[in-house]
């Protein structure tokens, strides 16, 4: 038995592997470590072949084959923070700790997407690049597609500056709709974001179906041990992360 989370609507598809690692599984999990990531699939996908990046916030999803350069390194170039394929061979991973994590899968099992999703690469447009990359790479359209979006920094506690708010109102982030009051220790008043009702959101705008579209409720801010928080930890904090991957065989 492995500890992962996993989301009952992409549990239903068969054909589409996939998990997530939180601070606890396997006992303890850090997903820089690379033992951790192998173990990771090895109970996601045995057979598949670990795929990384370099994530460094931005908005850019790569299209992986086995047979490209890409997945034969040990890890792609930096720069890239999402990951999409339609080879059954490999399993796509990304980590974090508060940016929350987007799960895709288009439901005939043509290709499957995760995507690394912290503020600064939804405000940068990163869930309509991997969306338009499903589409024209492998023509999953968006009503096709499940979503799901694992643990992040909530709503509760993910206190965020004007920057950030002004940078997802330009991205078409309805600000308005996933942002909070937030009363800060000292008893002045500031503003959060959930990020995941955000992402949510731009996906529904896309074209997704909302019946589709699966969040955790989780916040790694306030969630406890179960999670790694960067907010909560600083620079310390290790990572969580996902894989995702289409099964060898159909059966
Ligand atoms: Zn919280």
């Amino acid at each position: 038995m492995s500890d992962l989370l996993r989301f009952a609507s992409f549990s239903r598809i068969e054909g589409v592997r996939h998990g997530f690692a939180g601070a606890d599984a396997f006992g303890a999990f850090d997903g820089r470590r690379e033992a951790d990531l192998l173990r990771l699939v090895e109970a996601v996908a045995p057979s598949a072949r670990l795929v990384r990046t370099r994530q460094t916030h931005s908005a850019q999803v790569r299209w992986v084959e086995a047979g490209g350069p890409s997945p034969s390194e040990r890890e792609l170039a930096a720069g890239i923070d999402g990951l999409a394929t339609a080879d059954r061979s490999l399993a796509l991973t990304a980590l974090g700790a508060d940016c929350p994590m987007l799960f895709l899968a288009d439901r005939a099992r043509r290709a499957v997407a995760v995507v690394h999703c912290g503020w600064r690469g939804v405000a940068g447009g990163i869930v309509d690049a991997a969306l338009a990359l499903l589409e024209e790479r492998a023509g999953c359209a968006p009503s096709a597609l499940l979503a799901a979006v694992a643990p992040g920094a909530r709503g509760c506690c993910y206190e965020v500056g004007s920057e950030v708010v002004e940078a997802l109102e330009r991205a078409a982030i309805s600000v308005a709709t996933i942002a909070r009051p937030y009363l800060r220790p000292d008893g002045s008043l500031s503003r959060a974001v959930d990020l995941s009702t955000g992402i949510a959101a731009r996906l529904v705008a896309l074209g997704v179906d909302p019946r589709s579209i699966e969040l955790a409720e989780a916040c790694t801010i306030c969630g406890g041990a179960s999670f790694h928080s960067h907010r909560r930890s600083g620079e310390v904090a290790g990572r969580m992360a996902g894989a995702i991957a289409l099964a060898a065989e159909r059966r």
